[in-house]
Parts: C-alpha cells; structure tokens; sequence
C-alpha cells in the first residue's frame, strides 16, 4: 500500500523542536513540566508559541525582582564591561561591599562567596567541622522533611529519603530530628553534636514557619552545649519573609528575642536575583571563639565564587529593594495575600486543606488526591495536577511535595497582579468541583 505522506508543518514548531533536544542532549535529572519559555517581562513569562503566564514561582524563589529588570540588566551591562572576573587571588569593589550588605543586615561577622545553595551549605558545614574539631565533634542536626541542596552532603543533610536513594554511603555526620520539637532536639544532642541546622521556613517541606519558641529553644540549647545554630535561608531569606530574614520576622515583639542571633547563615536563590550566586554569612564570635576567622587562608575557596560580575548585581538588587522599600510591600502584601488564600481554604474545603507561609513564601495545602473528584482518576500528586491546571489557565506555580502549591512572587510584583493571579487560582478551585 502506498503511504500517505503529510506536508512538513507550515509553522515551524519550536516546542517539539526544543523538547526533543531535551530528550536527546539533556541528562533527565528533573521532572519537567511541559512549557518551553522563551523571555519575560516583570512578573509575565511567555512561552514559544507566544501564550502569556503570570509567573508565581518565580524561578523558585530567585527572581527577586522580576524578568529583564531594566536595573538588574544595566548593572550586569556596566560591571561586564568593566570587569567580569578576577579569580580570588586579588580584592575588588563588588565583593567586598556585597558582604558589607549583608553584614550590615544581619550583625557583625563575615561572608564567603559561592555559587548555589548547596555550596553554600558546604561551607557552614565546613565552619561547624572546624569548630568542634579539636574536640572531635562533628555531627550536625537537620530537620525531618528539611532540603539544604544536592552535592553528596547536601543529601545526607537533607531530611527526605527521596533525595538519598541510590547514591550511598551517605556523608557520615548528618542525623534528622523532627521540626519545631525542642524536646526532639534536647534528646538527640550527642557527645559528639557540634551543630545544629534549620531552614526559617521549610521550603520542600510544606512551607513550615519555625515558632519564636523553638527558635528561642535552639539558640538556649545551642548555648548550653557549646554547639553552632546554624540557618539555612537559601528560599526563606533575602526579604522573601517581609524581614531581610525570616527569623528576624518570626522573631519581632516576642519578648527575649532581642539578642537571639544564628551563627551562622546560608543565603542564594533571591540573592542574585537570576545570577547564580551563594553565600554564607558567619558570626563574628560564638562561645567565646572567632568564628569569622574560622576558615583561614587555604581552607576553603572556590573559583567562581564573587565574581565582580555577581556581586555588582546582588548590590543592585540590595539597592532597589531597599530604595522602593519592597520588605514593607512583601510584609504587607504577604499578610493580604495570605488571608486571601485562608479565604480560599474556607471557600473550597473540598480541595483546600489550609493556607500556610509568611510573606512571599506562601503555600495553599491541598487535600488528599483520592478526596478531590477531579483529582482522583490521575495517579498524580494533587499538587502537580494543580499546578498543570494553573499552566493552563495561565499561572505559575511550583509544587511543594504531594500537597501544597508554592507561592513565591517577585519582591516587587504589584498587588493587582497578585490578585489576577488569585482569581484565576479561585477559578480553578471552582472547576475542580
Ligand atoms: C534551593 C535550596 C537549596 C539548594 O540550593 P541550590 O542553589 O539548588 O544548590 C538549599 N536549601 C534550601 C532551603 C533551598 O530552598
């Protein structure tokens, strides 16, 4: 029989196109949703074809200031013609007022540069290694359902099975006690625990505020026994809590607070606002020990970390979040934007659980996959067969675990376009039945 052959696409089809070259070239590490983006404009990204989405995830917490921000690509244009990198082996501008940025907001100390989360990570857990060294301490505590990042101790770090599977041994020194249970971590303090780790607000974990009493607890706990309470802010800082950092917002008015300091603190994701960038941020003296001079010449470094490019951008953003006060627009906004989606937990009980977060960092916890009608017939999370519906009326959104769909705007998004954003969640929540 002969074959029928169809004429080649009139439109050159980019998606296929793009997708296939995944599928070639592209190590499958992730599970990708179906979208092919192509640029983007303030808190809008569109997509091949042209199809408009109102971004809610913001690049997972990264893109602090939006798509092509006029400002961010003019300091990326100006440093880049003047000076992309220089290697650590030398001193520049950029570096050295970006860590005098973050001092400033934080409290005295210092800062090393890197160039991920989990790098960042590394580095305190290095600084913790240091410290109890001559003592031969070295464990550090992490939360269950906690994620600090992806390199080898980044999983053993991590709280998630998940994460760990097929790639032990895991790196020796990580044990996991349960989130906001100070009796949980009283208990499983060891001759040998030198550290203590947290995340201000869970980010993978379902978006779990710390309390101002188990942060409280952990700094009495961490003093008592000689032992660095470190704070993994990687999602929940840079403004993201209405705070420059989430225990600074968790924290406020609560009385006793007023000295509570971490000692250390892991920051990227919002930092660089889309540039890759890391940092930690270390306390001055801790337990009666330097800790800023912790890691001296020769035991640490990394090549790309604060490069001027990097840094001339961080400063930017530092400077126009602090110049259109965006940690009052996130504060205010945020409290709005949560009680709207407690409005819609109310609303739609059928399918949502409950509203959860602080600030830009929100989430709306979904109910069971089998209990929702239009949910039950996919074998697929709840969370993720939300976010697909949202992709298709139009928005952004990113999953967080099997139950709760991740809200996490650009610093500087308008109100009126969170509010486009959340008639089209509401319209979906009615569709669902
Ligand atoms: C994203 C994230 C990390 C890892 O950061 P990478 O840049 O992906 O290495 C670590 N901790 C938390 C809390 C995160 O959200």
């Amino acid at each position: 029989m002969k074959e029928l052959l169809t004429p080649p696409p009139i439109v050159h089809n980019q998606h296929a196109e793009i997708r296939e070259l995944f599928n070639r070239y592209v190590v499958p590490s992730y599970g990708r949703f179906d979208l092919v983006l192509d640029r983007g404009a303030g808190s809008y990204v569109w997509d091949v074809s042209g199809k408009r989405y109102l971004d809610l995830g913001g690049g997972i917490a990264v893109c602090a200031l939006g798509h092509a921000n006029p400002e961010v690509t003019e300091a990326l244009v100006e440093q880049s013609r003047r000076l992309l990198h220089v290697s650590n082996l030398y001193y520049h501008g950029p570096q050295g007022r970006l860590a005098e940025h973050i001092v400033t907001h934080l409290a005295p100390g210092k800062v090393f540069f890197a160039n991920s989360g989990a790098e960042a990570n590394e580095g305190l857990y290095k600084v913790a290694r240091k410290f109890g060294h001559d003592e031969g301490r070295f464990e550090i505590l992490t939360a269950i359902n906690s994620f600090h990042g992806r390199t080898l101790a980044g999983i053993a770090a991590t709280g998630q099975d998940k994460v760990k599977k097929g790639f032990e041994p895991a790196v020796a020194g990580f044990r996991h006690i349960p989130f906001n249970d100070l009796k949980a971590a009283q208990d499983a303090v060891s001759p040998a625990t030198v550290a203590i780790l947290i995340e201000g607000i869970q980010g993978e974990g379902g978006l779990t505020p710390a309390t101002a009493e188990y942060l409280l607890g952990l700094r009495r706990l961490c003093d008592e026994k000689r032992m660095l309470l470190l704070v993994d802010a990687v999602q929940c800082g840079h403004f993201r809590s209405g705070r420059y950092q989430s225990f600074q917002r968790i924290l406020e008015g609560i009385p006793g607070a007023e000295t509570f300091q971490a000692d250390g603190v892991s920051m990227a994701k919002s930092l660089g606002g889309g540039f890759p960038i890391g940092a930690f941020w270390v306390r001055q003296e801790s337990h009666g020990v330097a800790l800023a001079d912790l890691l001296g010449p020769g035991t640490h470094g990394t090549t790309f970390g604060g490069t001027p490019l990097g840094c001339a951008v961080a400063n930017r953003i530092f400077e126009i979040i602090e110049r259109d006060h965006l940690e009052q627009h996130v504060r205010t906004t945020g409290d709005w934007l949560k009680s709207e989606l407690e409005r819609l937990a109310r609303a739609y009980p059928v399918s949502v659980k409950s509203a959860r977060g602080l600030g830009f960092m929100q989430g709306l916890e979904l109910q069971a996959r089998e209990t929702i009608p239009a949910f039950a017939g996919s074998e697929k999370p709840a969370s993720l067969q939300m976010v697909n519906r949202l992709h298709e009326a139009g928005v952004l959104t990113i999953p967080s675990g099997n139950q709760v769909v991740r809200l996490l705007p650009a610093l500087n998004i308008p109100r009126a376009q969170l509010a486009e954003g959340l008639g089209i969640i509401e319209a979906t929540l009615k569709s669902l039945g």
